[in-house]
């Protein structure tokens, strides 16, 4: 919204500023010519940044109790992670990416399809954090290029929000507080005291909802889960969610029109 009121900004002040060309140059007071220049300038750094397709940024890549240096960079073409330490050095095509975990504002984990020669064919993981904040415009990438799952704790306004709802992310122990948000593309939970626990979801990033009466509800993600095959959310809601927003999750999720015979849960 405010990328197409800037262009339409930009297309004006262009205008004025061909018109300043012409005849009537003289109608723009010198001052306001500046401030349309300052203003187109400020625009053409906007555009560039919005396009820019390639990140890059110099991260650690974990393991155990060592870890490796190098550059992670992710493009249009997938995730590559440049490192002296060349028995950990590779280049992903997304396809080759089971899921991109934006675990935090530092760290990515990519669980890939390559298995661990020591942990019995389990996918191995790895593993980076990064030496500055990921921008966000990252996660906005991934989520427009990305065709595998995605969970990522950045979390967006952008788009019309169709329901919110207070509340509680069950923990094994207790529990964190947030909100969760309904989208027409997606559905996320900001967590107000684990930043960590936040999430944004497409709607291909869920691979099952469930609720348990009308106070409770499950989201099965394809993120690993260490002890489990993947992690769960359940909440519980502080404010009853109306069927007819659960019949939109659910036919968001199995992509399906929503079923009415639910009544005997
Ligand atoms: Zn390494
Ligand atoms: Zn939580």
């Amino acid at each position: 919204m405010r990328a197409y009121s800037l262009r339409f900004a930009a297309r004006r002040a262009r205008a004025q500023g061909l018109e300043a060309f012409g005849e009537r140059s003289t109608s723009l007071p010198p001052q306001r010519w500046l401030i349309v220049r300052a203003l187109l300038l400020l625009l053409s750094a906007v555009g560039a940044k919005g396009f820019a397709q390639d990140f890059r940024f110099p991260v650690r890549h974990e393991h155990g109790l060592r870890s490796c240096r190098g550059e992670l960079s992710i493009t249009a073409e997938g995730i590559e992670y440049r490192t002296v330490h060349v028995k950990h050095a590779r280049r992903w095509a997304f396809e080759d990416i089971r899921i991109v975990v934006l675990a935090s504002r530092r760290e990515i984990v990519l669980h890939t399809y390559e298995a661990h020669w020591w942990a019995l064919g389990r996918d191995r993981a790895f593993r980076f954090t990064t030496l500055s904040e990921i921008p966000a415009e990252v996660s906005a990438f991934l989520s427009a290029r990305l065709r595998r799952p995605l969970a990522t704790s950045f979390v967006a306004a952008e788009g019309a929000l169709l329901h919110e709802i207070a509340v509680r992310h069950r923990h094994r122990f207790g529990g964190c507080q947030g909100t969760l948000r309904i989208y027409a593309d997606r559905m996320v939970y900001e967590s107000r005291d684990r930043p960590h626990d936040s999430r944004s979801w497409r709607w291909s990033d869920i691979q099952r909802v469930g609720r348990f009466g009308p106070y409770q509800l499950e989201i099965v993600t394809y993120e690993p889960e260490f002890g489990g095959p993947t992690r769960a959310y359940v909440f519980d809601l502080k404010t009853s969610m109306p069927d007819e927003v659960y019949d939109f999750v659910w036919e968001r999720v199995y992509h399906m029109a929503p079923r009415r015979s639910e009544g005997n849960r």
